[in-house]
């Protein structure tokens, strides 16, 4: 009989269990590590992870009764001012022609 888990490695069950946990920044430190490593090298639980980002953004979004924090706000704000501008500069850069 052979053992293939590694110690201290988090199998895929434990991990899948507390993802909602980790997505949602609830998982305590060292679990948060487990977790990570175990993404680092599991392919089949980044995808149920990214999933699972997925679904709480959209989720986000659909009870989005609440406004923005101001922060949150003003970033957004100045990121659409900056690509904006850059669009303004890119134009302004182009040759006249006729
Ligand atoms: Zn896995």
């Amino acid at each position: 009989m052979s053992r293939h888990e590694e110690k201290g490695a988090a199998d895929c069950a434990d991990v899948v269990l507390r993802l909602f946990e980790y997505v949602d920044n609830e998982a305590g430190p060292v679990d948060r590590a487990r977790i990570e490593a175990h993404l680092d090298q599991c392919g089949r639980c980044l995808a149920e992870y990214e999933r699972d980002l997925l679904v709480k953004a959209l989720v986000r979004r659909a009870c989005a009764c609440e406004q923005a924090p101001d922060t949150l706000r003003s970033q957004i704000l100045t990121r659409i001012t900056a690509t904006a501008t850059s669009v303004t500069v890119v134009e302004q850069r182009r040759p006249e022609q006729g």
